[in-house]
């Protein structure tokens, strides 16, 4: 099977000489509708027409206390309990943050580190589950089934309590979206059904397979945002999703809600390229949808908010596409958040791992997995296994820029990756701000198209990677300089509180020395004594002898 950016590579050739007729057929490839720049690549959506399947209960799950952008969650459940599918085990850190719960029924094996789905191969705290088969449920989230007669804010809590995160891949929590903000009220809520990377299908098949969910998912985030319109964006390559969705909006008798059929391209399905294209309006530069009334929800999400709330019913399952060309049996399934992956790639027919690469997510937007015992999480929408051979990043030989400018042509935010690029390979971490580094989406076009074969959009992971590292060692230092002149400022007060307590003591006890000394003057001196009648009569005795002797 030929490698994904085949087709690419041979349009494009690998030089300026191939480039006229290459740079014709490049602009053909090029959409111009709703945003500027994207590509089309080979769609590979081999598993568009595989209904979901359940996948059996591994005998470990493995429970990552972070699978959110935000803070770690605490357990709040010990080795040796037994717990509840659904039931609470990781608790919300902060305001930024979403629990995690048990996705069956069993005994807590460990609480310990281990290896998470992540290019570094890093690993994180995790809560390890041993099932016992029973799958009992916890039943302490009721279900809302009349949503509509709730207070909005209910809502949002239920959803918050349910641990839903953004499941298109940005794992960002669902109820700070959801939020209402006086001053941006939501006019539009976009549900995003693009799906444009290739291989994935699984937010397709959850269009096909729960349709009257999504819908009504859609009404419960309507109400909490207190929304008039709503859209349903689908790209024209699921004509079977756009029938569902719109047969699934006329059994619901949604007023103001419609199916918008675009254009395929790619990353249609990025939050900002998506809103352009149904909108005609761009969000500003530093600024959020909600900026220009919109709120964007994933359609798998939005089955998981109706499941928290029509149902009662927790995040702890989801649907993925296993895919690649070295999975003999690719599938759509649906699996319990922590099962390892090596469980569900034999489940799809691959158990012999040596010489394939992994990739957590699809081609364009996904990352290599340095390590294959690590579990599925909130964000894996996809888990491609690719042959060595055919996976284009590893064979590829970086050759210079030829300063074509096909990745200007194709970058969906209007950079100049070339540019960037070479600031970011050559640590030049402030140019690469001055370029706009932080505006890139990392949707990979640039590289997609590069002729050198640049991994473009790796620098850029790299270069932000480290400024977020120099950021945190700043601002690290910057606390502990804080802290230091704090203790320096606290220790001269204490030292000049002392040496005012020393100064008042030295003057009591000088006040108290001269007091002292000067009752001590008064006790040595003797007394004057008043005489005695005897000796006044014994002196004028005196007297008067002395007179008698004195001759006459
Ligand atoms: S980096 Fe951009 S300009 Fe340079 S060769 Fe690649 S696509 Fe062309
Ligand atoms: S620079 Fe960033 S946003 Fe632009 S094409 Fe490359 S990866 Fe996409």
């Amino acid at each position: 099977m030929p490698g994904l950016f085949d087709r690419l590579t041979t349009l494009i050739g690998k030089g300026a000489a191939k480039g006229a007729a290459s740079r014709v057929e490049l602009k053909a490839m090029i959409g111009t509708a709703g945003f500027s720049g994207g590509v089309h690549p080979k769609q590979m959506k081999n598993t568009a027409g595989l209904p979901i399947v359940d996948s059996p209960l591994p005998p470990r799950l493995i429970l990552p206390l972070k699978q959110h952008i935000g803070q770690v969650c605490t357990p709040i459940v010990e080795v040796g309990d037994r717990v509840l599918r659904g039931q609470k085990i990781g608790k919300s850190q902060g305001y930024v943050s979403a629990p995690v719960h048990a996705p069956t029924s069993g005994t807590v094996l460990a609480i310990e580190e281990h290896a998470v789905p992540h290019p570094s191969g890093m690993g994180r705290l995790c809560i390890i589950i041993e099932p016992d088969g029973k799958d009992e449920a916890d039943e302490n989230l009721p279900p809302i089934s009349n949503y509509r007669a709730e207070d909005p804010g209910l809502i949002r809590e239920r959803i918050r309590l349910s641990g839903i995160v953004g499941l298109g891949g940005a794992v960002f929590p669902t109820f700070i979206k959801l939020l209402r903000d006086h001053r941006h009220p939501v006019e539009m809520v976009i549900l995003n059904g693009i799906e444009c990377e290739p291989y994935l299908t699984c937010d397709h098949r959850v269009m096909l397979e729960h349709s009257a969910e999504i819908v009504r998912g859609l009404d419960v985030i309507m109400h909490a945002v207190e929304a008039q319109r709503g859209v349903i964006a689908i790209e024209d390559n699921k004509p079977d999703a756009i029938a569902a969705m719109q047969q699934a909006l006329t059994e619901a008798d949604l007023a103001h809600v419609e199916v918008r059929v675009l254009p395929t391209r790619y990353p249609q399905g990025s939050e900002k390229q998506l809103i352009q294209a149904v909108t005609g309006r761009q969000v500003p530069v530093g600024k959020l949808p909600l900026h220009i009334g919109v709120l964007c929800q994933n359609v798998g999400t939005t089955k998981a908010i109706h499941d928290a709330v029509c149902l009662g019913v927790p995040l702890t399952q989801r649907v993925v596409t296993i895919s690649g060309d070295a999975v003999p049996e690719p599938a759509n399934i649906c699996v319990r958040i922590g099962t390892p992956i090596p469980f569900v790639l034999a489940q799809c027919g691959l158990e012999d791992l040596n010489g394939v690469r992994l990739i957590h997510g699809g081609p364009m937007m996904g990352e290599r997995l340095p390590r294959m015992n690590v579990p599925l999480v909130k964000s894996t929408n996809g888990l491609l296994a690719m042959r060595q051979e055919t996976l284009y990043s590893e064979n590829a030989v970086e050759e210079p820029c030829i300063r074509c400018g096909h990745c200007v042509t194709v970058c969906p935010v209007g950079l100049v990756p070339n540019e960037l690029a070479w600031h970011c390979r050559h640590d030049q971490f402030d140019r690469g701000q001055e370029y706009d580094l932080f505006d890139c989406i990392e949707c990979g076009c640039c590289s997609y198209v590069c002729p050198s074969h640049i991994p473009l959009v790796h620098y850029f992971r790299y270069a932000k990677g480290q400024v977020a590292k120099i950021e945190k060692e700043r601002a690290f230092a910057e606390l502990s300089k804080a802290r230091s002149e704090a203790r320096d400022n606290r220790l001269a007060h204490e030292q000049a509180e002392r040496a005012a307590r020393r100064s008042k003591v030295r003057k009591q006890q000088a006040a108290s020395a001269v007091v002292k000394a000067k009752a001590e003057d008064g006790a040595d001196k003797p007394a004057e004594k008043k005489p005695t009648q005897a000796a006044k009569d014994m002196k004028a005795k005196d007297m008067k002898a002395k007179d008698m002797e004195k001759p006459a």
